[in-house]
């Protein structure tokens, strides 16, 4: 071990996180250690774990439980925009274009990255379906290779448990190939959304 045991286990915990390699560990772990304001920094993270919560609803992190978007009588609880993380709530929120209610799956299906689908919150949106009242689900998931297999992962939990399954759509293609939900503008988000479509070919029909 290179360096003093509590600083390698500060370098050890930046290290767990998505994209940090132990080298940018390292930089940020002495960077800490210089920074003065190192220890509001500790004292934030403290904070933000002990203040917030995941709605017991739609699984978003929120001060509440529900959140504020859940306990809002005027946000449509027949339609259900499932996204992978809360910042693409963010983002659909600032675009202003949606008045339904979400569904957070913290994450997209990714086996190279050890994310399956037991871990996303699919179970709960299909417990969520059961109780009926929602009449349509946008899969609003990035579209990239993940999202897809996700969106699709949803679609085929949702059909084969809840009977008639709500109407399944999914924004439409003017979002572009491979970008991530949160960069989009406004007016993309709203003509996507505008345009979406229904899953598959027409159920029913032989
Ligand atoms: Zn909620």
């Amino acid at each position: 071990m290179a360096y003093p045991e509590p600083l390698e286990a500060l370098i050890a915990a930046f290290e767990r996180y998505p994209g940090i390699g132990r080298r940018s560990a390292e930089r940020l772990a002495f960077h800490a250690l210089r920074d003065r304001e190192a220890r509001g920094l500790a004292q934030a993270i403290e904070r933000a774990y002990k203040q917030t919560v995941r709605c017991s609803v739609c699984a978003n992190v929120a001060v509440k439980d529900p959140c504020r978007i859940c306990a809002d009588p005027e946000r449509d609880a027949g339609l259900i925009a499932v996204v992978e993380e809360p910042r693409h709530v963010e983002a659909m929120e600032r675009s202003g274009a949606f008045k339904g209610r979400y569904h957070v799956l913290m994450g997209a299906w990714n086996a190279a990255e050890g994310t399956e689908p037991e871990h996303l919150s699919i179970r709960a949106l299909v417990d969520r379906l059961a109780q009926g009242g929602v009449r349509e689900l946008i899969l609003a998931t990035d579209p990239d290779a993940e999202g897809e297999a996700t969106g699709l992962l949803v679609a085929e939990a949702v059909e084969s448990a809840i009977h008639p399954a709500p109407l399944i759509t999914r924004l439409a293609r003017g979002v572009p190939a491979g970008s991530s939900l949160e960069y989009l503008h406004r007016g993309i988000l709203e003509d996507a959304l505008e345009a979406r479509r229904p899953l598959g070919p027409p159920r029913g029909r032989s």
